[in-house]
């Protein structure tokens, strides 16, 4: 508890937060994510949302930025199992692009 952590961090669930993924998981879940005002880090640690980001160029914490990354992938493939399931509302298409747009962040959180 320091009270002046000067590094910009991600939701723990970043790859489940992300407006992209947001619509997809209210119309297949029927959950709607709100933005609480703490949430729980990549790192571990609890602080502010507004001290979080969803642009992988804002955040500077650099265990939530291999959180993220990790995060993303596993999500890009769990997206595409979904789809993949009988009955799944989610076409292959919407599949396929969700999960490349999430490969896409994993590649950002990596550089
Ligand atoms: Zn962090």
């Amino acid at each position: 508890m320091t009270g002046k952590d000067p590094h910009i961090h991600v939701e723990r669930r970043v790859a489940r937060s992300g407006g992209a993924v947001r619509g997809l998981l209210a119309s297949t879940f029927g959950l709607v994510a709100d933005s609480p005002s703490t949430v729980t880090t990549g790192c571990g640690i609890d602080v502010p949302y507004a001290m979080t980001s969803q642009r992988p160029e804002s955040v500077t914490c650099l265990a939530c930025r291999e959180h993220a990354h990790r995060e993303h992938l596993r999500f890009a493939e769990q997206i595409e199992m979904l789809s993949g399931m009988p009955g799944s509302p989610v076409t292959a298409a919407q599949a396929a692009r969700a999960a490349e747009q999430h490969r896409d962040l994993a590649a950002r959180y990596a550089r």
